[in-house]
């Protein structure tokens, strides 16, 4: 008699284990692990994805209790073995559920219920009419148009879409007549549906360019690391115009060569569809695409392109690092230092280190690149050689980096007063642009027309109630908006306070700019760039489309418009409010303001014409803004690198943050001081005081959010397996304060603590 066989099954609940069930004899053969199942849970059934098969494991005497799997949904596995290895370290590593961290790997909808209900729905794929055959046509009399229609056809592969047969010239009557007398075949045939379209932001071809010494030096190390056939890591950085996607587009050719599979990341796709198009254009249907801009249907169908091997190259952001591909061999974290890599619900992983991970599983090379590598990046590789590290030092074509000019606001203020939100010297500068035919960017870090509606006469500032937190005035809907649960409201003539008409707006975001600029400059072609000019589909696509066309001189917007566009023909970037982000209590402000004036500065310059960069602050002595003004990557480091050592932050310590939240203020307080208990506990057993330390329980940043208080515990060790040993004992352990695993979430390596 063969032994019992039992399947460790993750499944798709917010529990923290692996549930085991006793596979059918029947199914035995059957069951391969990455598989779904069909199980029984409590009174439910649900689809589970099989992480290993066993005959042990289970104390002697168990076996009897367990359930019986009912069906293995799959003929193939949908995750591989080395996958199913990164899903269960997502989930070790980050503390969250097994079945949420395999659930991110796989398309949406494929744990999900309808599939319970509906097996045979269980592919969503989509199917089009088309001529699957043509037959003979023997002694049959046809008209001439039909005569036509097949010779063309005999041209063609088949299938053949219907629509295509009309692009053709055939008509649809000729195709009916051709079927009914069944000398043609019409059936449905699977499509796939095509997620490009978005990019494409210029039409033809791009340019090959062949690499410079810098380059090439840079391509030569990541060859090298391709034909080692091992685990290598290295950090690119590289001045801004440098030209690392080159370089990028290289390797991973040099990894196809070598008959491996590689992987693109970058932080948002609709934010720089120029990188996607040259992606496409190097490696046509070679390449897929996955971003959370695609409709469910088109990321099923790139993620099953790629499965199936049709697709040896994917670009895509976070949550492509877990993209089908078999044996990658090269892994590439565009702009690494971005924040969007990091995944801010269960499971919290972060997209650069699981794809440092995956190439260790892999034995592939992963490639970090930035022009502003994070802190811990550039730590591990210069000081610790934990990664190699090559530097492009240079623009293309030697085109020297922008010049900076600082703005000091408060001496504006002193002589010109409330007027001056754009300074003279930013308004002429703009001026000298646009009369040279040239273009301009200008940056603020909010959208909305002005972050505060303040009564003069009594103070008060108009709150959202849910998240305690200044609404925006939007002038667009005339509204006052929450940027954080979306709430909105009209805009009230009396203060809900003190009941007197002295409401006035405080402060200015991007729409007053736009506002404030067209009066200045009323003959310029001006656009704005935020998440409210960006929420229809494809706009983002339009509006960069038209600036890289010279249709738009002056673009007006928010963080969006730093990130690694490429528009040759701007030569002026202003920036207002440069101190904003540093006003954040955050470890890492001073770092995300460094990152995004000197990424924004990056952008002026990158054509013929030589840039200039002007950067309005009130804070022009802060290191972040005078080390950003002088594109000193190095002193900006020297100096914060001192702050995190003093304080015991990253790179010196490992964090994790704990945030409990709960409808009811004094019993979300009581469980947060229940996990300092427990931390406390588990520390005398796992830890030392010394090595790790408990902040909080305090108030979150951010107290209330969406209705509900938050309050945070922040643990900061200088031991990693310490560190997890008590994350876990807690984990286990959250019954005991009431804990959900909802309530309270642990972020392990949190890239913000607001
Ligand atoms: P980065 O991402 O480093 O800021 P990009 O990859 O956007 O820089 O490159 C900047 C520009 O230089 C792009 O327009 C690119 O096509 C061009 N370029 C890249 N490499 C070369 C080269 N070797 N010769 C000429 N132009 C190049
Ligand atoms: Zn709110």
């Amino acid at each position: 008699m063969p032994a019992t066989v039992f399947a460790d099954i993750a499944v798709p609940l917010p529990i923290h284990q692996l549930f085991t069930y006793e596979v059918p004899d029947e199914l035995q053969d059957s069951i391969v692990p990455g598989m779904r199942v069909l199980v029984p849970f409590g009174n439910r059934r649900l689809v589970g994805i099989v992480v290993r098969n066993h005959s042990e494991g289970v104390q002697p005497g168990d076996a009897t209790d367990l359930k019986r799997l009912f069906a293995v949904l799959d003929q193939t596995p949908l995750i591989g073995p080395r996958l199913l290895e990164l899903g269960s370290w997502v989930s070790s590593y980050y503390l969250a559920p097994p079945g949420e961290a395999f659930r991110v790997m796989l398309p949406p909808g494929l744990l999900s219920k309808s599939v319970v209900t509906d097996l045979d729905r269980h592919w969503p794929v989509r199917k089009q009419l088309a001529i699957a055959a043509i037959g003979d046509q023997g002694e049959q009399k046809i008209s001439g148009r039909q005569e036509q229609a097949l010779g063309k056809l005999r041209t063609c592969s088949l299938p053949l879409l219907l629509t295509e047969a009309a692009k053709l010239g055939i008509a649809a009557s000729v195709l009916r007549a051709l079927s009914t007398k069944g000398l043609i075949r019409i059936e449905p045939t699977e499509v796939m549906r095509s997620p490009w379209s978005a990019t494409n932001i210029q039409d033809g071809p791009v340019r090959r360019h062949v690499l410079n010494e810098e380059q090439q030096a840079a391509f030569r190390l990541i060859s090298e690391g391709l034909s080692a056939g091992s685990f290598q890591s290295l950090v690119l950085h590289g001045v801004t115009g440098s030209g690392k996607t080159e370089v990028y587009l290289n390797a991973i050719s040099q990894a196809l060569s070598r008959g491996r599979t590689a992987l693109l990341l970058v932080p948002e796709i609709g934010l720089t569809p120029q990188v996607a198009r040259y992606f496409q254009s190097w490696f046509q249907d070679d390449a897929a695409i996955l971003h959370s801009g695609l409709s469910d249907g088109e990321r099923f169908d790139q993620w099953r392109r790629i499965k199936q091997g049709e697709a040896r190259v994917v670009i895509g952001t976070r949550s492509a690092v877990f993209a089908p591909l078999e044996n990658p061999g090269l892994l590439i974290v565009d702009e690494e230092h971005d924040g969007s890599y990091k995944q801010e619900e269960t499971p919290r992983y972060h997209g650069r280190d699981t794809a440092i991970k995956r190439a260790h599983l892999e034995n592939a090379v992963v490639v970090l690149g930035s022009a502003t590598p994070q802190l811990e990046t550039y730590y591990l590789a210069t000081s610790r050689h934990q990664y190699g590290y090559h530097r492009l030092t240079s623009r293309i074509q030697e085109r020297p980096l922008p010049t900076v000019r600082l703005v000091d606001m408060r001496v504006e203020f002193q002589n010109r007063g409330k007027a001056a939100v754009i300074s003279e010297v930013l308004e002429e500068a703009i001026r000298l642009r646009l009369e040279r035919g040239q273009q301009v960017l200008v940056l603020l870090n909010r959208r909305g027309y002005s972050p505060l509606l303040l009564c003069r006469s009594c103070g008060t500032t108009e709150v959202c109630n849910q998240c305690s937190i200044s609404l925006t005035y939007h002038q667009e809907t005339n509204r006052l908006c929450c940027h954080y649960c979306g709430y909105s409201r009209g805009v009230p003539k009396k203060c809900g306070n003190c009941g007197k008409e002295y409401l006035y707006f405080v402060g200015e975001g991007t729409e007053r700019i736009e506002e404030l600029l067209s009066q200045r400059f009323p003959k310029a072609r001006l656009a704005r760039v935020d998440r409210d000019t960006v929420q229809r589909r494809g706009s983002m696509a339009r509006i960069l489309s038209d600036f890289a066309a010279g249709k738009i001189d002056l673009l007006v917007g928010t963080q969006m418009i730093a990130k690694g566009h490429d528009f040759p023909r701007v030569t002026l970037v202003g920036v207002l409010a440069a101190e904003q982000s540093l006003r954040l209590a955050d470890f890492r402000s001073a770092e995300r303001t460094f990152q995004l004036l000197l990424q924004v500065a990056g952008r002026a310059g990158r054509g013929d014409q030589p840039g200039e960069v002007i950067v309005q602050t009130y804070f022009p002595n802060h290191y972040s803004v005078k080390y950003a003004c002088a594109q000193d990557y190095e002193k900006f480091f020297q100096q914060e690198i001192g702050f995190r050592r003093m304080f015991r932050y990253p790179p010196f310590a490992a964090l994790a943050n704990i945030i409990i939240t709960g409808k009811d203020r004094e019993r979300t307080e009581e469980q947060a001081a229940g996990v300092v208990r427990i931390l406390i506990e588990e520390r005398k057993l796992q830890s030392h005081e010394e090595r790790m330390r408990f902040l909080g329980p305090a108030p979150a940043v951010r107290e209330r959010l969406r209705g509900e208080y938050r309050f945070q515990v922040l643990i900061k060790t200088t031991s990693r397996p310490e560190l997890h040993r008590v994350l876990e004992a807690l984990t286990a352990r959250l019954k005991e304060v009431g804990g959900t695993g909802k309530g309270i979430s642990v972020d392990v390596d949190p890239v913000s603590l607001l």
